[in-house]
């Protein structure tokens, strides 16, 4: 009886430790942030809201990167590949599993070109593999009004600073640099380059392996799902760029296309994708349970 008690008590203690395997990957997690981007803001506000501590709570050994909130594709791949390389080391894993929103697409795209070897898979997230026509619009101010393009993205680079300020970042924000490797033209020249996993036919899907990395997509095309949320307003003005065309936002439906497109249309704007505001978005898709399925593929996949 008492051997029995104590196995109980073993069994109670145990409990609180015990967490879900549904999202445990065989290799570490490794979340890279888009334009003005973070890991967390003053310690508090995460850029990717209730993410990985959920991934965690299945699992998952995640790690959560900080890059120049602004800056062109290969100096934040650049980043990127540092932190990874840190994150190898730290870890004692042979490779990681990475995940990108927005401009950490076009971050984990160059690291899995860099160092294939070490990298088992990458999932972008929103990403305009293809360039957005919002960073076309505010680059084209200049042939309206260079004064004007001037304090735009005087205004731009500052609030890139305040962030890298508040997150704790060491880089200068370069709005400029970051606008070209956004717009059509500059995502043509880093796709020159780094062309692994980009549909070869009009929206169609990518190659789903390249050099052992296997790779993986999705994002949304809706820009009001929450009428609690104030940044749907701000995604609506932005979505004028599009002219009509599927957007969530900031990104076009096809632009976010790299490997295997697991969906491109669903019920999230570009905030929506990492679960913003404060996991303010559309009732009928929880971007969470997004990220806790493709860990459970990769998982199953024996990533
Ligand atoms: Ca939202």
């Amino acid at each position: 009886m008492k051997s029995m008690l104590a196995l109980a008590a073993v069994w109670l203690l145990s409990l609180p430790a015990m967490a879900g395997t549904y999202a445990q990957t065989r290799y570490p997690i490794v979340f890279a942030h888009g334009m003005f981007g973070f890991n967390n803001l003053a310690g508090v506000i995460e850029y990717w809201y209730g993410i990985p501590e959920d991934l965690r709570a299945n699992g998952a050994q995640v790690y959560v990167t900080q890059v120049s909130p602004l800056d062109s594709s290969v100096a934040r791949g650049e980043q990127l590949l540092a932190e990874v390389q840190n994150i190898l080391a730290i870890s004692g894993a042979a490779k990681v599993n990475l995940i990108g929103h927005s401009h950490g697409g076009q971050s984990v795209r160059y690291v899995a070109a860099v160092i294939p070897g070490q990298v088992a898979s990458i999932t972008t997230v929103g990403s305009p593999g293809f360039g957005s026509p919002v960073a076309d619009l505010v680059l084209n101010i200049n042939n309206i009004s260079p004064t004007l393009e001037s304090i735009a993205l005087g205004a731009l680079n500052a609030l890139g600073d305040i962030i890298d300020l508040l997150s704790g970042g060491q880089y200068t924000p370069n709005i400029q640099a970051s606008l070209t490797s956004l717009s059509t033209a500059g995502a043509a020249a880093f796709n020159a380059s780094y062309p692994a996993g980009l549909p070869t036919s009009s929206c169609g899907q990518g190659a789903a392996v390249t050099h052992g990395v296997h790779m993986y997509s999705w994002g949304g095309t809706s820009v009001f799902t929450n009428f609690l949320d104030p940044t749907d307003a701000l995604l609506g003005l932005s979505s004028l760029a599009f002219f009509g065309q599927p957007n969530d936002g900031l990104v076009g439906q096809c632009s976010s296309h790299l490997g295997v497109v697991l969906r491109d249309n669903y019920d999230m704007n570009h905030l929506d994708e990492v679960n913003q505001a404060f996991g303010l978005h559309a009732w009928d898709v929880d971007p969470v349970a997004l990220y806790r399925n493709q860990a459970n593929r990769l998982k199953m996949a024996g990533m």
